[in-house]
């Protein structure tokens, strides 16, 4: 059973990790009594919410075809259902821990599976523009103690991050000291974090592109004779590059309206590049504002345990990578998957019509870490415990710096990790009676 605190007394754990998006805030104050979530204290109004859902978790026993069934019967049926596929699916990753993706990862390698995470729906632009050409980077950490200006491109965390200004955009260091920076937000419309800025410029939709280039176009001291561009006064961008180059330490922190739309690759590796030019005037980081979930703790153990961050094909026996090609949205939709091992809800919302349709048809093996309404009906169904709710573990922030997590409540559900490694021996086993 997982570890946890019980008591009746209300008692305060202090350090808590939130991991509902990729800010992962590690200074929570949580009242648990009785095993339910009483008080919470530095949680946003995102985390405030689904720290107190967790009390109402009521589905605690596998299914199987919507029939409740017990752990051995459902890890035998998973087994017997894997070992009977051709090409099996293994997809999702981001609710789990740094565990729970080794060990589908270690699945997906034996059974000779295509394995994906939810970044190849969402991310894929961010991943492959890094592959390309790089990126300056920095912790959370070091932005929040040395830039002295910050741009927020296409990306609104006051709703997205709804504590990443505070505790990483701020002025008070949290030592008694002030440091001066300047906000600039660069959106296409006016967002909450507009409304907080220093400066907010206003571009075009669909023109990012275009004003990623030109500002490149002036930190390299070419001349551009436009008028305006992306609806951008050119002397608004002129100042803008003054400012950047003024700057000792800028951070940049692109968001969805960047990396995706239209040309999503293409302007991640704009700002990419922008963060390179200024380097001949300053130093500059740059980073994406991650959304929900683990997605860059499934990336970092896929890219450890594989050579690849996502879309990776095992079926040949050795790993091979192509997004689009082994992405799930798309081989569900091209109806190529005979099974699918669903590792968490999150991604499900992200997939076209016709994947869904082609998982209403298919068998379908489903660790849930929360009770959700599901839209097709799993052939294995296994409740699991969520890490930092009742587990410990790994999980990683949007820098991708490790967090330690802690349990709050406790559960008898197993965790993600648990039931592959027990479906993954009863394969084995299952392999050398044949
Ligand atoms: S900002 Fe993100 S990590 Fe922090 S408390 Fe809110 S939802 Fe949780």
């Amino acid at each position: 059973m997982p570890e946890s605190p019980t008591t009746d007394q209300l008692e305060i754990l202090q350090d808590v990790a939130c991991t509902l998006c990729g800010c992962v805030c590690d200074d929570l104050r949580i009242g648990v009594q009785e095993n339910q979530i009483q008080t919470t204290e530095n949680a946003c109004a995102l985390a405030e919410p689904w720290l107190l859902r967790q009390n109402q978790r009521q589905q605690q026993h596998p299914e199987i075809n919507g029939d409740p069934a017990s752990l051995s019967e459902s890890y035998q049926t998973a087994a017997e259902l894997i070992r009977n596929s051709r090409t099996p699916l293994v997809y999702g990753l981001c609710s789990s821990s740094v565990l729970g993706q080794q060990v589908a990862c270690e699945l997906a390698d034996r059974i000779g599976a295509v394995i994906d995470t939810t970044a190849s729906t969402s991310h894929t632009a961010s991943v492959m523009a890094l592959q390309r050409i790089g990126e300056s980077t920095a912790s959370l950490g070091e932005i929040r103690y040395r830039s002295d200006l910050i741009i927020f491109w296409g990306s609104n965390p006051a709703e997205s991050h709804p504590r990443h200004l505070e505790r990483f955009c701020g002025t008070a260091l949290g030592d008694g000291r002030q440091i001066k920076r300047d906000l600039i937000v660069i959106d296409t419309v006016l967002t909450e974090t507009a409304k907080q800025a220093d400066l907010f410029i206003q571009i075009n939709p669909g023109q990012d592109f275009e004003v990623l280039w030109a500002l490149r176009g002036l930190l390299n001291g070419i001349e551009l004779t436009q008028s305006e561009i992306g609806g951008v006064p050119l002397q608004t961008l002129e100042q803008l590059a003054d400012r950047m180059k003024a700057s000792q330490y800028a951070a940049l922190f692109y968001g969805s309206g960047l990396a995706q739309g239209t040309l999503p690759h293409s302007q991640v590796e704009a700002i990419l590049s922008l963060a390179t030019d200024l380097h001949q005037h300053t130093r500059c980081v740059v980073r994406g504002m991650r959304g929900f979930g683990d997605v860059g703790g499934a990336a970092n153990v896929l890219s450890w345990q594989t050579g690849y961050p996502f879309s990776v094909n095992f079926h040949r026996g050795y790993p091979r990578y192509n997004p689009g090609e082994y992405s799930a949205a798309e081989m569900l939709s091209r109806q190529e998957p005979d099974l699918a091992i669903l590792v968490g809800t999150d991604g499900l919302d992200q997939l076209p019509q016709e994947a869904i349709n082609w998982l209403q048809t298919i068998p379908t093996v489903l660790l849930s870490h929360e009770d959700c309404e599901l839209p097709f009906q799993p052939t294995v169904l296994f409740p699991v415990a969520t890490c930092g709710v009742h587990l410990s573990g790994t999980t990683y922030r949007m820098d991708d710096t490790p967090i330690p997590l802690r349990p709050i409540l406790q559960t008898n559900l197993p965790d993600d990790a648990t039931v592959l490694r027990e479906v993954l021996n009863l394969i084995k086993q299952i392999v050398m009676s044949e």
